[in-house]
């Protein structure tokens, strides 16, 4: 028998399930604020049945039972909206808008017509719809959003103009209740549209994260790229002028790696720069970024280190490198690397600070390889060995 289910553990799934169900159908190839639209359509038929669900315990409760009957005639359409949005997107559609739309105004038209008339205001709905195009119809699609747009105002305009009237038993209703209904329907169309823009701003927020922490990360070794290591720099850099806390660059660069991709081939070079990642990324401090900046070159920024620190943690990784070979193919293959440290000093730049771990580098490959060098004179400026 499985594990009981937590509440914690059911949370990931309902979460889960939910994610499934509003991504069904949607082109993942799709721009984030195309994909957006479709997930929120795929939620609309939902969204509109929770509406009704809503009013219908209201209705009942206050014993009108035209009203109750409402919301009866209109729970079908929203109804009928899901298994149609499914079978559509069994059959491999994607989900398109304006069939959202058509729930929500027809849903709404039936409400009105099926004996709450606009006294309750519900037509006021149709000004929620025009608020909320712009969430469900692309933007690239204007026609479609000034149909939209039209057709919702155009709605809402008529139904203000010349009421529909509503049932006999809603309108003998006390004038309180009616202003207490009138009041619900404004709260709560309020309420969704904040709803809406609450979540359209987490999910562009998600997005741009997402992003972000791809035009930062290398595909291939998953560590950061050049983008990510300029924005750590500039980061200790500042931190360096506030606080004068000292930080170190380590450039590393993996010795004869041209013959393992010559003789073994790319394959399995890719898979060596793999392991050397997993390496690096394992024997330095969460506080440490290490990135990949070039083929088989890769720069570490120790942070709050001093230049002799720096030279020991280099000492180490250098060691790891050499001790673990990497398994590519079925084959062990051992790889050696060389280091070069440099110190921040107050008189460097960004590019003579990069030089400097560089120089200590070639100083290493020209000593042998397979060893760690410092640069001195950048240790010197502040005396951080
Ligand atoms: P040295 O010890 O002097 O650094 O020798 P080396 O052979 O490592 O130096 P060199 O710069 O001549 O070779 C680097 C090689 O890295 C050349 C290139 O084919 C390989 N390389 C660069 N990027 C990648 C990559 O993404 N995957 C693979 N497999 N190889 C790459
Ligand atoms: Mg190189
Ligand atoms: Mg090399």
């Amino acid at each position: 028998m499985g594990q009981p289910l937590t509440v914690a553990g059911r949370f990931p799934a309902i979460s889960h399930a939910v994610r499934q169900w509003l991504e069904l159908g949607v082109d993942p190839e799709l721009s984030g604020s195309a994909r957006r639209c479709q997930f929120i359509t795929n939620a609309t038929p939902a969204l509109v049945l929770l509406m009704v669900m809503f009013y219908f315990p209201i209705f009942l409760g206050m014993g009108n039972w035209t009203l109750a009957m409402s919301c009866v005639w209109q729970a079908p359409i929203p109804l009928i909206g899901i298994a149609w949005f499914r079978w559509r997107q069994r059959c491999g559609k994607s989900p398109h808008y304006w069939k959202a739309c058509v729930i929500c105004q027809a849903t709404t038209l039936v409400g009105i017509t099926g004996g709450q008339g606009t006294l309750l205001g519900t037509h006021f709905y149709f000004l929620l719809f025009f608020l909320t195009a712009p969430l469900i119809v692309p933007v690239s699609d204007q026609r479609g959003m000034a149909i939209t747009c039209i057709v919702c105002l155009a709605w809402f305009t008529l139904l203000h103009y010349f009421p529909w009237p509503a049932a006999p038993q809603v309108q003998a209703l006390p004038p309180l209740i009616l202003k207490a209904l009138n009041l619900t329907v404004l709260l709560s169309g309020s309420a969704i549209l904040f709803v809406a823009l609450l979540g359209s701003e987490l999910f562009s927020d998600v997005l741009e994260n997402r992003i972000q922490q791809m035009a930062a990360t290398d595909l291939l070794t998953g560590l950061g790229n050049r983008r990510r290591f300029y924005s750590a720099l500039a980061q200790l850099q500042a931190r360096f002028e506030r606080e004068q806390r000292p930080f170190c660059l380590a450039m590393l660069d993996l010795d004869f790696f041209k013959r393992i991709n010559d003789s073994r081939g790319h394959d399995v070079g890719d898979e060596v720069l793999r392991h050397v990642s997993a390496l690096l990324r394992d024997n330095v401090r969460a506080e440490d970024q290490v990135c990949r900046i070039g083929g088989e070159e890769f720069a570490i920024l120790f942070a709050d280190t001093t230049a002799a620190q720096a030279f020991a943690a280099c000492e180490a990784i250098r060691q790891a490198i050499a001790h673990s070979p990497a398994n590519a193919e079925g084959q062990a293959v051992s790889v050696t690397a060389s280091l070069g440290v440099a110190a921040w000093g107050a008189s460097h730049n960004a590019q003579s600070f990069l030089a400097a771990a560089d120089r200590a580098l070639y100083s290493a490959k020209r000593a042998g390889r397979n060893r760690v060098k410092r640069h001195k004179e950048s240790e010197t400026s502040l005396g951080t060995a």
